[in-house]
Parts: structure tokens; sequence; C-alpha cells
């Protein structure tokens, strides 16, 4: 069986993750979405049960997708799936330079790891987490950046941020 891992941070799932994840599930027989509990990005806006929760939500309509989270290195949580490959979006040149590294860095912990990369789809390329967490918290429209199951939920914890 063929299993690809789609990692990230997920703060929150967008429609260019959504759009990453359904291709991929075209491609293999099984696919994780794994959310990183990531040292590097300190102070993320959903905790990791909560972006479990978001995640699973949203990719409900595809059968073969499941979801997991980490808060380890994901060369070694993939060593629990031998033969499965790491599946990422590329939105553009920067992304290119941060996961060419990425790759190098995966590859030396766990040499067997393969990383292959689908381009985002053109409508999602500006898209980013941030993005929708800087719109979020300045009260902007939802639509067309995140699942529509997950606007209010996204817009609530903006304005509880907001009080903060
Ligand atoms: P970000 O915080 O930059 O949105 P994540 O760490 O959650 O990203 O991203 C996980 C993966 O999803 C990365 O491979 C990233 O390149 C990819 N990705 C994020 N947004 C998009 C998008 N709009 N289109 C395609 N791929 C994307």
């Amino acid at each position: 069986m063929s299993i690809a891992i789609c990692p990230g941070s997920f703060d929150p799932i967008t429609l260019g993750h959504l759009n990453i994840i359904r291709r991929t599930s075209r491609i293999f027989d099984k696919v994780i979405v794994c959310i990183m509990n990531n040292a590097m990005k300190p102070s993320p806006m959903f905790t990791v049960g909560e972006k479990v929760d978001m995640v699973r939500r949203a990719v409900s309509r595809y059968p073969n997708v499941e979801v997991d989270s980490s808060s380890g290195l994901l060369a070694e949580y993939a060593r629990q799936y031998p033969g499965a490959v790491i599946v990422k979006g590329l939105r553009a040149a920067s992304d290119f330079e941060y996961e060419f590294q990425m790759n190098l860095i995966n590859k030396k912990i766990n040499p067997d790891l393969e990383t292959m990369f689908l381009t985002a789809s053109g409508k999602y390329t500006f898209l980013s987490s941030s993005v929708v967490r800087e719109m979020a918290m300045y009260g902007a429209d939802l639509t067309g950046l995140v699942p529509s199951e997950l606007i209010e939920e996204i817009e609530e914890k903006a304005r509880q941020w907001r009080k903060k």
C-alpha cells in the first residue's frame, strides 16, 4: 500500500493545504496529514488538539486521509511507515529553498525517506496560514481562504486573541 505523509503546522488549515491533500489522496492509497508541533514556530494560534479536530473535519470527505500529530522530527516520525513518501506543496521560489534544505536534513537523519512536491494551484499561491491569521485578526472575510465549516471557529479564536 502506498502511503504519503503531508506534514505542516496547519495553524489553521487553508484551502491551499486542502488542495495539496486532496490531490495527494488521488495518487496514494493512504494519506496521513501530520500536524507538526514545531518548536521553531512559537505561540501558535490554535492548540494541537484544536488543529487535529479542524483538519479532521476538513478532510472527512476523503476516505483515505487520516490525521495525526507529532512533536518530534518528521524524519523520525516517518520511520513508523517504511516506504512512505513525504508530500509537500510548493508555492514559490522561497518555499523551494527552505524545502530543499529541509529535504537534505531529513535525508541525513533518515536516508530512505523520499520527499515529493506538488506545485501549488494558481489560485492558492498567495495563501498561507499566516495570511489567514492576519486577515482573521482584522475581522476580514475568510470565505475562499479556509474550509467554510471552519470559518466560525477561526473568527471566534481571532476575537479571543484580540482581547489578549
Ligand atoms: P504555512 O504556515 O506556510 O501555511 P505549513 O507549515 O502549515 O504552512 O505548510 C505545510 C505544507 O503545506 C508546506 O509544504 C507548504 O508548502 C504547503 N502549503 C501551504 N500553503 C499552501 C498553498 N497555499 N498551496 C500549496 N501548498 C501550500
